[in-house]
């Protein structure tokens, strides 16, 4: 699979984008390469690995279809995803999603006025049904970006760069893929 890139025009530094399992087709991806990694280090164990794999990828396999489903089922004009760092490009472009972001790479100067005015303009000529938050972002500046715009943040919080903690909601890869997926269907599909 190719990595993709991420350029800032702001400050023209570019990088690869390393949010490549917020796809659920490279998740599915990495558990084979993980597979395969373990059977050449530690070859009596080749049957266990392939179980283990085996079942996780089935797992991978169901969620991967609901993602393709419903993106699929939502209304064309809600088939983008606003969020303050450009994480879901991999994801997006699997599914025939448009992306905008308030950042593309994480530095120092994450929210600055010059990137708000540009996802403000992108509001204006495109049709935005809502914007989401990360979990772990500082959520000002996509509060600055719902108050200049009228359009609203949805209620509960998208996961990108982080899982939660042990016992919280989205603590499992598994869990993280399957909660984004109710938390962009539930806010684009109803707008
Ligand atoms: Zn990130």
């Amino acid at each position: 699979m190719e990595p993709k890139y991420l350029r800032d025009e702001t400050t023209n530094e570019e990088e690869i984008n390393p949010h490549s399992f917020i796809d659920p087709v490279v998740g599915i991806q990495m558990v084979k390469d993980m597979r395969d990694a373990f059977v050449e280090v530690d070859p009596d164990n080749k049957d266990y690995y392939e179980k283990r794999a085996s079942d996780y990828l089935d797992r991978l396999g169901d969620i991967e279809k609901e993602y393709a489903a419903r993106l699929g089922e939502l209304p064309e004009e809600n088939k983008v995803l606003v969020t303050s760092e450009c994480a879901f490009q991999y994801m997006l472009d699997r599914y025939d999603m448009k992306e905008a972001c308030i950042w593309k790479v994480d530095t120092e100067e994450n929210g600055s006025p010059v990137q708000i005015t540009s996802l403000l303009k992108f509001i204006e000529k495109e049709i935005v049904p809502l914007l989401f938050l990360e979990s772990n972002v500082d959520p000002r500046p996509m509060e600055t970006v719902s108050n200049e715009s009228g359009v609203d943040i949805f209620g509960k919080p998208i996961y990108s760069d982080e899982i939660g903690k042990p016992g919280d909601e989205v603590d499992t890869y598994v869990k993280y893929l399957k909660y984004n997926i109710n938390v962009i269907s539930e806010g684009l599909g109803q707008q």
